[in-house]
């Protein structure tokens, strides 16, 4: 059966925490430290990281369904789905204007220090991979040394829907620019007023627009109707058999052709995952000892899926993300609420302050206390 990509909007019920220490922000590092706390002896007791949109919120992307989430704020939102791409010249028009004035500040945006905290896990030897849900390249740029696969692939290329050709999606937005230079203009000014560089998304509401996790922005009252894009230049050369590929005098692709159609090289919303993706992410969390989300609600099933196969091996489940995760009380329900955190953790506080605080603690060693001075409060009065 083909495994797609679904989302699951529903709300999602708040989280129990687990072990209940974890509740304070040293006892949530301390139980995470117990958790991916590599045996002495054993090689193979590594963890695999599930990483999900809430990792990069810090980043100044969007989440789906955090505070300021597309599905918080933006009721909606619904994401444009693999079908309507492929078949519907209009949607790409649409997606393709979209994402034009997304790109910019996606583009511009960096891993934050829960991304390199990752990466320093792993040199700590507690990692064996990353996979994430998220398109956005920041665990492959915070730590190429560390394996990341991508489940549900990657904005920074297109890949044309004919040929499978992959090309950089950077040079892709300087091919629409050309192509649209009344957008490239409206983007400028976009870009100069501000609109789209401020890192807060209430703010970013404020001024009239919405930004989703896939990178693409929400314009009200914009016409998509005239917008161009450009064929795959593969496909324009050599046309596949039996298909035809024609562009106009600029170089857009035009609606009477049947092949050479460019998609961003994301697996978009009920697209099926390619099953080499699908194998690899599947024995790296049969390869692991223990898996570890962070900043995932589970709520895509291909997500979901991955730990519960990690729970029918009988493997140890640690879940850090602010707010509900579904089906979260499956994967607990064996988990102690009196612990270290070994069996199983469940903590919902900011990744970019708990793992760089988790790395220190376990570069100390499980056995040195825990004193690292911005943790300090010091009494009211004091
Ligand atoms: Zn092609």
């Amino acid at each position: 059966m083909p495994l797609m990509r679904i989302p699951y909007t529903a709300p999602l019920p708040p989280p129990t925490i687990l072990p209940t220490s974890a509740a304070t922000f040293p006892g949530a590092v301390a139980a995470l430290a117990d958790f991916l706390r590599p045996p002495a002896t054993d090689n193979n007791g590594k963890t695999v990281i599930l990483s999900g949109a809430g990792i990069s919120v810090a980043s100044g992307l969007a989440d789906y369904r955090g505070s300021n989430g597309t599905y918080t704020l933006n009721k909606t939102y619904r994401p444009i789905y693999f079908h309507e791409f492929c078949a519907n010249h209009e949607a790409r028009k649409r997606y393709w204007a979209r994402s034009f004035l997304g790109w910019t500040n996606l583009h511009k945006s960096r891993p934050n220090k829960a991304h390199y905290a990752v990466g320093q896990l792993g040199e700590l030897g507690t990692l064996s991979s990353v996979i994430t849900q998220n398109v956005d390249s920041f665990h492959p740029k915070a730590h190429p040394g560390l394996r990341t696969l991508e489940l549900h692939g990657y904005l920074r290329n297109t890949v044309c829907l004919s040929c499978r050709t992959e090309y950089s999606r950077e040079r892709f937005q300087k091919d629409l620019a050309d192509l649209n230079p009344a957008w490239a203009v409206f983007l400028a000014e976009m870009l100069e007023s501000g609109a789209l560089s401020t890192e807060n998304p209430v703010e970013r509401r404020l001024k009239g627009l919405k930004t989703n996790p896939d990178g693409d922005v929400d314009v009200p009252g914009i016409e998509y109707g005239s917008f161009r894009y450009p064929a795959c230049p593969v496909c324009l050369e050599k046309p596949p058999d039996g298909s035809r590929v024609e562009q106009d005098a600029d170089g857009a692709w035009l609606p009477s052709s049947t092949a050479g159609v460019l998609k961003p090289a994301v697996i978009m919303f009920g697209e099926s995952i390619p099953n080499g993706v699908k194998l690899a992410v599947e024995s790296a969390v049969d390869e692991a000892d223990r898996i570890l989300v962070l900043g995932s609600s589970l709520a895509t099933y291909s997500a979901w899926r991955l730990i519960k196969r990690a729970q029918e091996q009988g493997k140890a489940i640690g879940v850090a993300n602010l707010g509900g995760v579904r089906g979260e009380e499956q994967f607990f329900a064996k988990v102690p609420a009196i612990g270290l955190g070994r069996d199983g953790v469940r903590c919902s506080l900011p990744l970019e302050e708990v793992l760089p605080a988790l790395v220190d603690r376990l570069r100390l060693g499980t056995s040195t206390p825990l004193l690292r001075t911005e943790m300090f409060k010091p009494a009211p009065w004091g």
